[in-house]
Formats: structure tokens, sequence, C-alpha cells
């Protein structure tokens, strides 16, 4: 098997999840360092926005 595809200008390593525009080898997934920049925040604000209920849920039978 040989997989050599790195021999175009700008070698296509997928799609930006961000734009949907083709993402570079230099900063794949994403097609520049500011797609990730807002892919992050906004992973970082999804992670933080989902409540975590697990205080609550310390076994109330073993009291
Ligand atoms: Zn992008």
């Amino acid at each position: 098997m040989t997989e050599d595809v790195g021999e175009g200008p700008s070698p296509v390593v997928g799609r930006c999840p961000t734009c949907g525009k083709p993402a570079r080898h230099a900063t794949r997934p994403f097609c520049s360092s500011r797609c990730r920049d807002v892919d992050l925040s906004r992973w970082l604000k999804g992670h933080y926005a989902v409540p975590v209920v697990e205080t609550e849920a310390d076994d109330p039978d073993d009291r």
C-alpha cells in the first residue's frame, strides 16, 4: 500500500469542521488556525454548558 498524497501544492486533509472548507495540512483538521480556535472555544463552551450532576447522586440510601 502506497499512499503518496503529498504532491499537490495544497494537500487536502479532510474538511474544516468549522466552515466546511478543505482543511490544510498545517492546521488540520481545520482550514486555518482561526477556525481551530473557533472550534476549540465552541467545544469548551459546550463542555462547560453541560451540567454536571454528580454531587447529588451520592447514594441517598446510605444515610
Ligand atoms: Zn475553516
